[in-house]
């Protein structure tokens, strides 16, 4: 073999090494099958939480869906506008997505200079569920059924009080429009998320809260909490003793906090389709769908789970709610 036909060979043989190399191993490969590491999972509330509940089901089963793990990071506090304001910020490759619910439309009317546009600065990836909302009371106060805690709180305005997950939250929210319709004030108590709430609750910090059946139902049912009334139009079937407040009490009062996937605005088309497609499994999930109708809720219908619907969802919510707080006369200090 002459030195040349050799060093030919050589040259051939270093350069398929290489490229055996890099197929093997090398990150440029890798990096277009997203995704290839752990997702993080902003839940803009606090740990143990109604929002929590939910994204960590979701959570799990796109887990299985990817074969990478999808970690939940709470990020509490302002309403949800701290967490959220994170994720406006994070890279748009799909590492970084959010979980949160009403509060997305609720934030512009509320917070004066908020840090990112609630509808541009994300991309809309689809809706999950419609969580009924329920009035609730620490175990010790009196009053038995919803014309009783209407009279109590009337009677106690002033020195009663009610928690809720920051203003803007959907706790606050449903609060708001209870004592706007009822001509009352009460003392709110803010929390990072109503996980931590519900435990001051129960130890009798606080006297009444408005919140969601994703955290209200267990306790309710156990007696830890009095549960009154639903704030949904029609009844809950996890809690068939709870009227609802449109039923007699307050003609026409309806709020549920409808939660909904989200990234950082400008994801790559391929990343989008397959966390819109990893949401659909997930809402089709047996365990999902079990623990959803346990406690007192049900995915949305699958035309909703899309980035258009939520899009066009949260434009109209944002409307409706600017209304009502505009009329409310609220404000959050931010
Ligand atoms: N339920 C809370 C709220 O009122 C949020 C949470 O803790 O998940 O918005």
């Amino acid at each position: 073999m002459t030195c040349f036909r050799r060093s030919l060979l050589t040259g051939a043989l270093a350069a398929s090494a290489a490229l055996a190399t890099a197929l093997m191993a090398g990150p440029s490969f890798a990096q277009g099958a997203y995704p290839n590491k752990p997702v993080t999972l902003i839940v803009p509330a606090a740990a143990g939480g109604p929002t929590d509940t939910v994204a960590r089901l979701i959570a799990e089963s796109m887990t299985k869906t990817f074969g990478q793990t999808v970690v939940v990071e709470n990020v509490g506090g302002a309403g949800g506008t701290i967490g959220m304001a994170k994720v406006a910020r994070a890279a748009p490759d799909g590492y970084t997505i959010a979980v949160w619910h009403i509060a997305q439309s609720t934030a512009p009317a509320l917070y004066d200079g908020l840090k990112y546009d609630v509808v541009g600065d994300f991309d809309h990836l689809g809706r999950i569920t419609d969580v009924p909302m329920t009035l609730v009371s620490k175990a010790g106060l009196p009053p038995k059924d919803i014309a009783e805690i209407v009279a109590w709180m009337k009677a106690n305005q002033g020195k009663a009080t009610y928690g809720h997950a920051g203003i803007g939250s959907a706790s606050h929210l449903c609060m708001l429009i209870l004592m706007k319709e009822l001509g009352i004030k009460m003392e709110g108590v803010g929390y990072r998320g109503t996980g931590p709430a519900m435990n001051d609750l129960i130890s009798g910090t606080f006297d009444v809260m408005c919140d969601q059946t994703t955290n209200t139902t267990g306790h309710i049912k156990d007696g830890r909490i009095k549960g009154y009334a639903v704030t949904t139009k029609s009844k809950v079937s996890s809690l068939p003793d709870l009227p609802t407040l449109d039923g007699g009490t307050l003609p026409g009062f309806e709020v549920s906090a409808w939660h909904a996937l989200w990234a950082p605005k400008g994801l790559p088309k391929d990343v989008t389709d397959k966390l819109v497609a990893a949401l659909k499994v997930a809402l089709k999930d047996p365990k999902v769908k079990e623990r959803f109708a346990s406690l007192g809720t049900e995915p949305v219908a699958e035309t909703q789970v899309s980035p258009e619907a939520l899009k066009t969802y949260l434009e109209s919510e944002v409307k409706r709610w600017d209304a009502v707080i505009k009329a409310a006369g609220v404000k959050a200090s931010n």
